[in-house]
């Protein structure tokens, strides 16, 4: 299965990812934690990332899709994936498209997570509390706030993007955790997703 989890940040598309990648064997691609893992490596392209990350702001385009289209050619994900953070624009979901096209793959879904922007600003503040080793660099008020402005501008129009495609699934990301993750394994078994097995 080939699957695209949107959301904004705070969502719990990381959580639902690791949940679909146990239950399906499909692997969980997070271009934040990809990015965040060069910048702690210290890599040309974390350097990049790091101060762009640290705002709020979403590093270039060509960087993620890179990233992803090489990502996607490793052996891991043969029995699909889960794109997590990707694609975060109109740009990289064009991009995207054009590359599962060219290496033969196509989208069976994609899941939109829905919530409140004040339930995210409050779940935020909670994982930065109880995150190990200090809370991440941008897990703070105002480049959360930054990065709920940058969702609603750049990442929103996806939804219509893909539901013009036919393939959007809209779950209430509000309920308790199992509850998110049924309801997304039931609406990857109705009509409208393409080949899931
Ligand atoms: P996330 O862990 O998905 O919330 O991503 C953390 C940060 O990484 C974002 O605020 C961006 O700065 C950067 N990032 C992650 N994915 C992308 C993407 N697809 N395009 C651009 N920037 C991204």
């Amino acid at each position: 299965m080939k699957l695209i989890l949107l959301g904004p940040p705070g969502a719990g598309k990381g959580t639902q990812a690791k949940l679909i990648e146990e239950a399906k064997g499909c692997v969980q691609l997070s271009t934040g934690d990809m990015l965040r893992a060069a910048v702690a490596a210290g890599t040309e392209i974390g350097q990049r990332a790091d101060v762009i990350m640290a705002r709020g702001e979403l590093v270039p385009d060509e960087i993620v899709v890179s990233i992803i289209s090489d990502r996607i050619d490793e052996p891991d994900c043969a029995n699909g994936f889960i794109l997590d953070g990707f694609p975060r624009n109109v740009a990289q979901a064009e991009a995207l498209d054009k590359m599962l096209q060219s290496k033969g793959m196509q989208l069976d879904a994609v899941v939109e997570l829905g919530v409140d922007d004040k339930i995210l600003v409050s779940r935020i503040e909670k994982r930065a509390a109880e995150t190990d080793g200090g809370p991440r660099a941008d897990d703070n008020v105002e480049a959360l706030k930054r990065r709920l402005e940058v969702y609603h501008k750049q990442t929103a129009p996806l939804i219509g993007y893909y539901s013009d495609k036919g393939i959007l699934k809209t779950v209430d990301g509000m309920a308790e955790i199992d509850v998110v993750s049924r309801e997304i394994a039931t609406v990857l078994e109705t009509e409208g997703t393409r080949g899931i097995p």
